[in-house]
């Protein structure tokens, strides 16, 4: 009985994604298939199960924390963020089969996946799943981290899907930024690109052949607005964005005189050079 109950949680409230880390949507009781080894860790905020002895749940966990000090630290100015009541569940997995059995479609090509289960406001559940690359890396977590640290600092409100993805690749590592600028500017050329309303106004992902530019485009603009004051009026304006909506929020954080303004503002400052890569938000 519980599956179903979980499952219809997630299609309304995700943290998860379906970018070049994360995924469209859950399945949260399926677990790592038998495996030979298999460490664990509790530290203040995580619980760390790891299935790839390349990855201990230990060192994890220690990684995971200091992750979560410094989001809280460079979104929110946070030196001592209050600790999670309710710890993050960390999954690493052994195989691309197990982590596809926890994470369900729109997972193959992925590293990581998170999933929040909030209800009327309250977070009952997080849950990070994670596959190392061919070198024992585990490059997603610092992009599903940030994703389940906004969700906690937005009071469990859902941001804009631009906005939640845009902030989470901040996060990633330079070279995947550089991948995501690649397909911004393939995209630009084929004629697919988001106006600065419309990406602001998307309630969904969009179409297959648009997700290249929804994702190059949502960094790039996030990383517009997060240059033109302090990391924690991103947040700020998040939060009027949820309330009063993307003009309002425009006007009374980034002085940006509604989206028409923000466009032309926007796309003098772009090229296809974007460099969107803000050192400080990384981990
Ligand atoms: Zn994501």
């Amino acid at each position: 009985m519980w599956l179903p109950i979980i499952l219809a949680i997630c299609t309304v409230s995700p943290a998860g994604c379906s970018c070049r880390g994360c995924r469209a949507q859950h399945v949260a009781s399926a677990g790592p298939t038998r495996t030979a080894f298999r460490s664990d860790a509790l530290s203040d905020n995580f619980r760390v199960r790891s299935y790839d002895a390349r990855c201990s749940a230990d060192a994890v966990a220690k990684a995971a924390e200091a992750q979560r000090s410094h989001l809280y630290w460079h979104w929110q100015d946070a030196d001592r963020p209050a600790e999670w009541t309710l710890p993050c569940e960390i999954v690493v997995h052994a195989s691309r089969g197990s982590y596809l059995a926890a994470v369900g479609r729109g997972g193959e090509r992925s590293f990581g996946s998170s999933w929040l289960d909030i209800r009327q406001g309250k977070c009952c559940g997080r849950r990070i799943d994670l596959l190392a690359d061919s070198q024992g890396r585990l490059t997603a977590l610092p992009h599903e981290l940030t994703h389940v640290v906004v969700s906690d600092m937005l009071k469990g409100r859902t941001a804009p899907r631009w906005l939640d993805e845009g902030i989470a690749m901040l996060a990633d590592s330079p070279e995947k930024q550089a991948l995501h600028a690649k397909d911004l500017a393939a995209a630009r050329s084929a004629g697919l690109s988001f106006r600065a309303s419309e990406l602001l106004s998307l309630e969904a992902y969009p179409a297959p052949s648009r997700i290249p530019a929804f994702y190059g485009q949502s960094a790039a603009l996030t990383s517009f607005l997060a240059r033109r004051g302090k990391p924690s009026q991103l947040l700020e304006f998040a939060e009027l964005t949820i309330e009063r909506g993307p003009d309002q929020a425009l006007r009374a954080v980034y002085d940006i005189d509604g989206i028409p303004a923000l466009e032309r503002e926007w796309l003098s400052q772009t090229t296809q050079q974007d460099s969107y890569l803000l050192a400080r938000a990384r981990p």
